[in-house]
């Protein structure tokens, strides 16, 4: 036994000479080679620590879903001492039981926690243990999970190459414990960009204290959106083990709770607190506040004054150990980057839900979609958006919202695509109403610019603010009851019965449901598309005017455009998603006037695709204005534009889309549209229906809706009566182009012809 040979033990003192020290919550030695010791206090042992593993830095190209920050881990440990020797040990807190039922000891048993590492103690002293663990951070070591099996498969990465690892950085805080290193792995077959056949990763170990006493969890309901975590509680009376979900929360308390019982607003015991990065210049800070505490406006329906407060980072001299990787600060980063987005990831307690910490990354270049976006979206109607010059409070009000967006986020929000429907289209062409409701009931919706007013609308919101929605989610969550969870539970039911069915409070947001769009806005996707392209085309017209300064080159045309063709490409997709589309309401049983799904009837679906012959398979001439492209490309536009047409067409005439829509046509309520309807309709639009002489465009689409549909009649999963009426649709087509060539002018006759052998059948 390793710990029986050991060499008599030393005081502590004695081993760590010449050794950086970083005193918190595990003290730290370390020095330049790569050596590490945690020394641990005794009251530090079989405590639950949370350990989050991050990615700091990784190779390019490396992953299409990992980028730097990206979490790969997160458990929660304990060390425990025995003999002479502290182990590492994994908790899980998915499995649960309450600690008074027998199956306690049954779940304790069967999830028996596995030690990841032994260490054997270095010093002699009995109230805190010095180990080292430097072998631990130099190794890809169990727990960590950075490199997943099929990465090392795909690039055939051999072990870790201690030679070229390191320990980098290391510091404590008073209730974290910062370890970043670097592991470097020799690669069998690295992508084509990557000479070096290497690949380092420097990785970010958070060890955090989980609090002593845990916050009472707060029960989810999927009828209201919050982000939650999964439990299972076998305790429970119901045969099986009931699985269940809590809420990621903040712990908000009341400080007067007999104020607050009275309905007064009560700050709370600890308010959440957001700094500043130093590096957030000045101009912005006041929209960064705002974007803070726009929030308190929603807490206070849930019974709290100043609940989150924005501050200044403290100055040098205010507070010199002031460090946005503190656990006690949360902060709103700001990156000087080229990325375009947004983050707001935070810190969890697993056993709770409890949220300890939240760090919001804003990045640079955010900026610019924003405004790009902004004149592209809002311009026709909005005078102040005709410029890439956008005033500064323009874009400080949308920065405001933005960060209001990764708040919300932060304080337990996900996403809510099903907000916008709430409001009818035409009332957002009311100065009066989107002053007073924005543009979504809430602010966690994709609903970022007003483009459905229209010009001469007077005194419009185009930027989104936050909403109805807001307030009643923050109550949800927040409102402070003082009873247990299972009581608790009965009383939210009772406020989110009153409030899931009317489309002001509905959640939604996955799947299928087109009313549950992300960058929409408005009850009526082929209506609002509408306004939106009527607008895009008086921006698309004065794009030119609207963005070239003098003696100035065409690369914002260029990027301009092609954002245009993005926005364009939007407005269809939100008009395509109806066809075949299926309405999702969230509800529980004893609501018994809504149902879960439903098909968008047959009329709705039927209109969307009117909306798509006139707005996408018949040539858009605008998309395509001389005086611009002229200015930044010589070629390729053509295809950019058939591309879009042709990615449209792809997405119905998939074997699966098809299928799915039949299923979803004869299985659920509303009329719906069948397959065969669908492609009866697209030929008619796209061929036999056509008036006009088809231009290049169109006849190129034509072939290539004949090769689609040919390739679905080979198809093995193509439901078999579908495959006949595919048959049917090319001989349809088949005929006509037999008709059509005989009247065709000399130009368009090679191409029916074409067409006709194309669909001959054997
Ligand atoms: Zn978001």
């Amino acid at each position: 036994m390793g710990q029986q040979k050991s060499k008599p033990q030393k005081p502590l003192d004695s081993l760590v000479k010449k050794m950086k020290v970083s005193q918190g919550f595990i003290t730290l030695y370390s020095n330049e080679e790569n050596t590490l010791y945690f020394a641990l206090e005794e009251q530090l042992l079989n405590k639950d620590i949370l350990v989050v593993t991050r990615l700091a830095q990784l190779p390019s190209g490396y992953s299409a879903y990992l980028n730097a920050g990206s979490k790969t881990a997160e458990q929660v440990i304990r060390f425990e001492k025995k003999g002479k020797t502290i182990y590492l040990k994994q908790i899980s807190f998915t499995n649960q039981a309450e600690e008074d039922d027998p199956i306690a000891q049954s779940v304790a048993e069967n999830n028996f926690a596995p030690r990841i590492a032994a260490f054997p103690i270095k010093n002699k002293e009995e109230d805190r243990f010095l180990i080292d663990v430097s072998a631990h951070f130099m190794a890809d070591s169990p727990g960590f999970n950075i490199i997943r099996k099929s990465d090392k498969d795909l690039y055939k990465m051999g072990g870790v190459d201690k030679k070229r690892s390191s320990i980098d950085a290391v510091k404590s805080f008073p209730n974290n414990t910062e370890i970043v290193h670097t592991l470097t792995f020799p690669v069998g077959k690295p992508p084509r960009s990557n000479r070096s056949e290497t690949f380092s990763f420097q990785i970010n170990h958070s060890f955090i204290a989980l609090p002593e006493d845990p916050m009472p969890i707060r029960y989810a309901d999927q009828r209201v959106g919050w982000f939650t975590l999964k439990k299972t509680d076998f305790s429970s009376p119901a045969l099986k083990a009931d699985s269940y979900r809590i809420v990621r929360r903040w712990r908000l308390e009341p400080k007067d709770s007999v104020a607050y019982a009275n309905g007064e607003l009560v700050e709370p015991v600890k308010q959440i607190v957001y700094y500043l990065d130093p590096a957030t210049p000045m101009k912005w800070r006041k929209y960064f506040k705002q974007g803070i505490e726009d929030w308190n406006e929603a807490f206070e329906h849930a019974g709290f004054k100043n609940a989150i407060v924005a501050k200044d980072p403290p100055t040098a001299a205010e507070d010199p150990d002031f460090s946005p990787e503190d656990i006690r600060y949360s902060t709103v980063r700001y990156v000087a980057s080229t990325t375009r987005n947004a983050v707001g990831p935070s810190v969890s307690d697993p056993r709770t839900g409890e949220i300890l910490e939240s760090d919001i990354i804003w990045y640079h270049n955010h900026l610019r979609s924003y405004r790009n976006r902004y004149l592209l979206e809002t311009a026709a109607a909005n005078p102040k958006a005709r410029t890439l010059d956008t005033p500064e409070e323009e874009i400080g009000e949308m920065m405001r919202r933005v960060i209001a967006h990764e708040i919300g986020h932060a304080l337990g929000l996900p996403h809510n695509m099903k907000a916008s429907n709430a409001y009818p289209v035409d009332s957002l062409r009311s100065g009066t109403f989107t002053q007073k409701y924005g543009i979504a009931t809430t602010i966690m919706d994709y609903a970022r610019y007003n483009y459905v007013a229209q010009p001469g609308d007077q005194n419009i919101r185009f930027i989104r603010q936050m909403g109805p929605y807001d307030d009643y989610a923050i109550e949800w969550g927040y409102r402070y009851f003082g009873k247990s969870p299972k009581e608790e539970k009965e009383i939210l039911q009772q406020m989110v019965d009153q409030k899931s069915l009317n489309p002001i409070y509905m959640f939604g947001g996955y799947g299928n449901d087109p009313q549950a769009q992300t960058e929409n806005i408005g009850d009526d996707p082929i209506k609002a598309s509408s306004y939106g392209l009527r607008n895009l085309k008086i921006v698309a017209s004065n794009l030119s005017d609207w963005t070239l300064k003098p003696h100035s080159d065409f690369d914002d045309l260029e990027e301009l455009y092609g954002e245009l063709l993005g926005g364009y490409r939007r407005y269809i997709y939100h008009v395509h998603r109806l066809v075949g589309g299926v309405y999702e309401t969230r509800h529980q049983s004893h609501q018994e006037e809504a149902i879960t799904y439903e098909n968008v009837p047959k009329e709705k679906q039927l209109a969307a695709l009117v909306f798509l012959k006139t707005n996408l398979w018949n040539t858009q001439n605008w998309l395509m204005d001389k005086t611009v492209v002229g200015e930044f490309s010589n070629d390729g536009i053509l295809d950019r534009i058939q591309n879009l047409q042709k990615a449209a067409l792809r997405r119905f005439l998939g074997a699966k889309q098809l299928n799915a829509i039949q299923s979803s046509w004869a299985t659920l309520p509303g009329s719906g549209l069948s397959a065969e309807a669908l492609i009866d309709q697209l030929v008619n639009d796209l061929c036999t229906n056509q008036t006009a002489s088809p231009d290049l465009l169109e006849r190129n689409l034509q072939l290539f809706l004949v090769e689609q549909l040919k390739t679905l009649t080979t198809s093995e999963d193509l439901n078999p009566t579908l495959k006949t009426e595919i048959e049917e649709a090319l001989a349809l087509i088949h005929r006509w182009s037999k008709r059509m060539k005989k009247t065709a002018s000399s130009s368009q006759k090679a191409h029916y012809s074409y067409v006709y052998r194309q669909t001959l059948m054997d």
